[in-house]
């Protein structure tokens, strides 16, 4: 139990890691809004990756990153599956959801009207190199990656915890390779040469 200046009594570790994670996700959710709007106005040259499969991955990393862990931090559900937290733990969780925030506002800036939810190539489609996607050729999905390892550390729960990995590991599995695919179709030479100097996700690493 601890004591917080806002709250009229003490409450648990768990009940401020649980607010942690939603401060994190409404966060996200507003850093991402202006981006959303700008690159809603570019209009789209190739939408042949935009499939019904890349929308059933979406969902399913919505489930994991989103609604199994809401579940669990407004029921409590599944108890079974909870384990004791620790303060080093919830401090941990908030320091690595700080990082992914960070990470996916520098995304969002370089990619600018480039980016999109789905797999597709706007008319006007720049290939960026520069900022964070000169070390990696996927930095959003390393932020997502960051958030899911957020949620694992900040809810103690088997399910809810490690219900992000799973989910957006699904997405990344099953779209990163055909993403690359797709911008090579676009850019040819030009982004076999950008794949030939960097990573995936993890600088130097993957
Ligand atoms: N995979 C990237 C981008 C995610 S957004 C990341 O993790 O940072 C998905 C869209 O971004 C795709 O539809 C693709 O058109 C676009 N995209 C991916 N890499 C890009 C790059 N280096 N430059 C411009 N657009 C890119």
């Amino acid at each position: 139990m601890i004591t917080l200046p806002f709250a009229s009594h003490p409450v648990s570790w768990l009940t401020l890691a649980e607010w942690l994670w939603a401060a994190g996700v409404i966060s996200w959710y507003v850093l991402r809004l202006p981006f959303e709007m700008k690159a809603r106005r570019a209009r789209i040259a190739d939408a042949r990756h935009r499939s019904a499969r890349d929308y059933a991955l979406l969902t399913i990393s919505t489930l994991g990153l989103g609604i199994l862990p809401a579940v669990f931090a407004l029921t409590g559900w599944p108890r079974a599956l909870t384990y004791p937290t620790s303060p080093l733990q919830v401090a941990a969780g908030a320091l690595v959801f700080l990082a992914a925030l960070w990470l996916f506002w520098r995304t969002h800036r370089d990619l600018g009207r480039n980016w999109s939810v789905t797999l597709e190539i706007k008319e006007t489609h720049q290939l960026i190199t520069y900022g964070v996607y000169r070390q990696v050729r996927h930095p959003m999905y390393s932020a997502f990656f960051l958030w899911a390892v957020a949620q694992a550390l900040l809810l103690p729960n088997l399910l809810a915890g490690l219900s992000g990995l799973v989910g957006f590991g699904i997405l990344f599995a099953f779209r990163v390779g055909r993403e690359e695919q797709m911008m090579r179709d676009a850019f040819g030479a030009e982004y076999d040469a950008y794949m030939a100097r960097t990573k995936r996700i993890i600088p130097g690493l993957y």
